[in-house]
């Protein structure tokens, strides 16, 4: 049956889940700062510009738990776990990731474990790398002249299965693959199979919206990964026929 759901406040132990935005402090809310400057705890990824960190009061606890954090081997178990702790002293608990943290974030199963602890989360949103990334260069994602929509879509599915690449032709969408640097020469492959135009514009973006970003903008036939590293998008389709590379981006911060 139908239910209405309210929002309410909760008394008992709460995480804020925060997106930090696509690299650029700046294109952080205003939600999000102040949430930071209120936190006891904040728990950061690996991917969070550390610009970001400029908003916590000092005396607050900053724990990295990306990657290269020291938890290589169960990351998200100890990342929960400390989320868990943290929140049950009653400290003001923040747990700060990349982009939005419900797009390709694991947000989803943090709030799950979380909820499972019988800890509320609140969510702040943030700007996702896919449109926010393609839109430094000028590129509008959904332009309707030419998209008919976008897909987000990940080149590194957990289970390895692969999406409907000729549905995805078919759809006329404009195709934003996040990690999709490793599987780039099998991506670009599928989609020429499925029917995609190997000249259809395509573009490589690497540490969009942060001082060091670089891009090669090329077609889908021209599309090499060689030389970049960095968290990188693909975007694919007839809007990146817009993309101008800027000789200086006024609105970058160097980060
Ligand atoms: N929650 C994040 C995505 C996390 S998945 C968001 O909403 O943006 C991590 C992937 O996001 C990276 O591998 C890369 O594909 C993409 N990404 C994140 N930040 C990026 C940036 N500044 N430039 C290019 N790609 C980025």
């Amino acid at each position: 049956m139908a239910q209405v759901l309210r929002n309410t406040t909760s008394m008992g132990p709460l995480v804020t889940l925060i997106g930090a935005g696509p690299g650029d402090p700046e294109l952080m809310t205003l939600k999000a700062a102040r949430a930071l400057a209120e936190a006891d705890v904040v728990l950061v990824d690996e991917l969070v510009n550390r610009g970001c960190l400029a908003h916590v009061r000092a005396g607050a606890k900053v724990i990295e738990v990306g990657k290269r954090g020291g938890c290589r081997s169960t990351p998200q178990a100890f990342i929960e776990k400390l989320l868990v702790l943290y929140s049950r002293q009653k400290k003001n608990v923040v747990r700060l990731k990349g982009g939005d943290p419900f797009v390709f974030g694991r947000g989803g199963e943090e709030v799950e474990a979380l909820r499972a602890h019988g800890i509320a989360v609140e969510v702040i949103p943030g700007i996702t790398a896919g449109t926010a990334v393609p839109a430094t260069l000028g590129i509008p994602v959904t332009h309707r002249d030419v998209a008919r929509g976008v897909t987000f879509l990940t080149g590194h599915a957990r289970d390895g299965a692969e999406p409907d690449w000729q549905a995805l032709v078919r759809s006329r969408t404009t195709l934003v693959v996040y990690m999709g640097l490793k599987n780039l020469p099998k991506i670009a492959g599928a989609l020429k199979s499925a029917g995609m135009d190997p000249a259809t514009p395509a573009c490589i973006i690497e540490n969009g919206t942060r001082g060091d970003q670089r891009q090669l903008v090329t077609t889908l036939a021209g599309l090499r990964g060689e030389g970049f590293a960095g968290p990188a998008l693909l975007v694919i389709g007839d809007v990146v026929r817009f993309a101008r590379v800027a000789a200086r981006q006024p609105h970058t911060r160097a980060a």
